[in-house]
Formats: C-alpha cells, sequence, structure tokens
C-alpha cells in the first residue's frame, strides 16, 4: 500500500515511521509540481535581472556619469606626494561630527562640498567644519539632478548655497560641485560665469553602497595615485540626502589615513592641492 501524496510504501523500516509520516505531512502542504516551482525561479531571476542589472550598471558607471568632463577638476598633476579627501553632502550633526573628531586625531584637513539647506538647518556643525581648518564649498541648496534645471534655478540653487556658508561660517566658496555629478555644458558655463570652478573627483569610495571599510581602504590603496580628489559622503542615504548609515566611512577615515601615510601621502584640502598643480617644489 502506498500513500496517494508521496508514494512512500506505508511499512518502513523499524524507526523512520516517525520521520516517513513527516514527509508525507510536509509534502501534503506543496500543492506545485516541480514545473511550478521551475517556472517561478525563473520568473524571481528574470525580475532580479531587470532590476538588478541596471541597478548594478548605474552603481559601476555612477562615477564616470559626468555630462560634461571638458575643464572639469578630476585630478591633478603633481610631483608632490598628496590627495584630497572630499565629504559631500553634509552638514549632519549625526555623521559629520564623528568625522571630525577622526579627523582631529589623525590631523588631516579635508573639504566638505555642504548643502545650503542642510547648513541652515545645522549651523553649528557647519561652523565647527570651518573653526577646526576644513574647506568648505558648494553642493547646491537642495540636491537636485542639475540636468533638468533652467539657468535660473541653477544660479538660485548656487547663491542660497553661498550665502548659508557665508551666514554660517563667514566663509566664502570657490569650488561647485554638482549632485551625482551631472552637469550639462551650458550649465557648466554658467557656473564658470558665476566664478566657481566645477570639480569632481578621481576615486569614488562609494561609501553609500559598500557597507564595508575595507573593501573601501583596499580599493583606494590600489587605485590612489599623486593629486587624486577622493569621495566620500557625510550625510545622505541610497534615496535621500539626510540620514544614512556613515559608520563604515568613519572607521574607513582612520585606516585610510594610516595606510596612505605610510604610503608618503599627505592630506591637503582642495585648494592646496590645485595650488601644487605641476609645482616642482
Ligand atoms: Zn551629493
Amino acid at each position: 500500500m502506498t500513500d496517494p501524496l508521496s508514494g512512500a510504501s506505508k511499512v518502513l523500516p523499524s524507526g523512520s515511521a516517525q520521520r516517513g509520516r513527516r514527509m508525507s505531512a510536509f509534502r501534503g502542504f506543496s500543492p506545485l509540481g516541480s514545473r511550478a516551482w521551475r517556472k517561478i525561479a525563473i520568473f524571481f531571476l528574470g525580475a532580479l535581472a531587470i532590476i538588478g542589472l541596471p541597478a548594478a550598471l548605474f552603481t559601476v558607471f555612477f562615477d564616470q556619469a559626468v555630462l560634461v568632463r571638458r575643464d572639469v577638476i578630476y585630478h591633478i598633476n603633481t610631483p608632490h606626494n598628496v590627495v584630497a579627501l572630499t565629504f559631500d553632502d553634509g552638514p549632519s550633526p549625526e555623521w559629520t561630527p564623528r568625522i571630525l573628531d577622526e579627523f582631529k586625531k589623525a590631523g588631516v584637513k579635508a573639504t566638505f562640498f555642504m548643502i545650503g539647506d542642510h547648513v541652515k538647518k545645522y549651523p553649528d556643525v557647519a561652523r565647527r567644519v570651518a573653526e577646526e581648518g576644513h574647506e568648505i564649498e558648494n553642493h547646491t541648496y537642495s540636491h537636485p539632478t542639475l540636468v533638468f534645471y533652467t539657468l535660473d534655478k541653477l544660479e538660485r540653487e548656487v547663491r542660497d548655497t553661498e550665502r548659508a556658508i557665508r551666514d554660517a561660517t563667514h566663509r566664502s566658496t570657490q569650488y561647485f560641485r554638482p549632485p551625482k555629478a551631472w552637469l550639462t555644458a551650458t550649465e557648466k558655463k554658467k557656473i564658470e560665469e558665476m566664478r566657481y570652478k566645477t570639480v569632481s573627483w578621481t576615486l569614488n569610495s562609494k561609501d553609500w553602497v559598500t557597507f564595508d571599510d575595507k573593501y573601501m581602504v583596499k580599493y583606494i590603496v590600489r587605485h590612489v595615485r599623486s593629486g587624486d580628489i577622493i569621495l566620500f559622503h557625510d550625510s545622505g542615504g541610497l534615496f535621500s540626502t539626510e540620514g544614512g548609515d556613515r559608520h563604515e566611512t568613519v572607521k574607513t577615515i582612520q585606516r585610510l589615513v594610516e595606510k596612505l601615510k605610510k604610503m608618503g601621502y599627505q592630506f591637503v584640502t582642495l585648494s592646496e592641492l590645485l595650488s601644487l598643480e605641476g609645482h616642482d617644489t
């Protein structure tokens, strides 16, 4: 006699009767045949490919997504062993102070491309960045995708940020980094007319998607060259400009600074880096 569902014999060897019953019961809850399961698996794999592939490509090509590369500062040629660490999207009341603490311990200065709206919300944090000798630059007021903006709106984004930074820190800004590094040729010209230089980066830590400080350090140490500009974030999640988890970024600083110092690198701010361009002494 056989079980109608499992096909297993009811006459089981001693000790396996219990197990046999459990198997039959389990199979009893499985109304789908193996073909149906295969179809479901194919469906999920297909969905993963449709969603995952563009996401992976976007991540891989993200740091090459600048619409205009001409006259944008990515890297400088210099005989000096120097690199500039840059931090976007802050200030953040949660993460910027921890990052500043790390820099204080390491005796290193960095450059912060701030969002005007965040400066307005957290002027004390912005002030601390300035007081501790770091450089502050312009990363728009609301972090929009500028390629869809009119030149008037672009100008407002930059000027409002300039004002917020000046009010909070008494500092002026001279470098502009467009959100996601997206900018049209016309917009870049407008930025130049406003006496700003557009700055991108050489190495992207991808700290907004990479949740491992060791990986970030390894990637940077392997690719770094003198005159590089390295991108980090002191705020922002995957789809927002605030919040996010920057634990790994905080951890990365200490490890990276130690490693790069051993390799003979010095850390400079962006304007210091540009002043060393092509200089032999
Ligand atoms: Zn940004």
